[in-house]
């Protein structure tokens, strides 16, 4: 599901790579992106939140602020590096595949998940007002465990 064309997507995490993608998307490439680019685009694509991000910067040593680690996000998002996922209003989520997808949201963890591509078919039934089109949609399938 990725869409090779656009935004540039990082193919590995090697640093000089890191810097060129940054740049292309109209970034500088400071120590805060590099660092945390180098978490996020690690080939295999990522929901991740603000905090679990935090973690891994602790984690990798790079000495950053949960604050900075937001801005920075909220920077690549804007960049179209990274897709911004709403779950609720705690939840707010970063995905590193920015193609046109769905998500499935467990509540119970917390966790999310991408809906595998064309089970979800809403346009078509979709009755639209005179003179619109739809531009985006994104859909979000609660789910929660069955007890056994
Ligand atoms: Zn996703």
């Amino acid at each position: 599901m990725s869409d090779l064309s656009t935004p540039h997507y990082p193919p590995s995490s090697q640093q000089a790579s890191l810097k060129a993608i940054l740049r292309m998307n109209g970034l500088r490439a400071t120590r805060q992106r590099l660092a945390l680019g180098e978490l996020l685009f690690t080939g295999k694509h990522q929901h991740i939140n603000a905090d679990e991000l935090h973690q891994k910067a602790i984690a990798a040593n790079a000495n950053l602020t949960l604050a900075t680690v937001y801005n920075t996000l909220h920077q690549f998002s804007r960049a179209g590096l990274l897709r911004e996922v709403t779950m609720d209003a705690t939840s707010n989520y970063f995905d590193t595949d920015t193609s046109d997808h769905h998500h499935f949201f467990v509540e119970d963890d917390k966790q999310v998940l991408d809906i595998p591509t064309g089970s979800v078919c809403l346009e078509r039934d979709l009755e639209l007002p005179e003179g619109m089109e739809v531009t985006h949609i994104d859909v979000i399938v609660r789910l929660r465990k069955i007890k056994p």
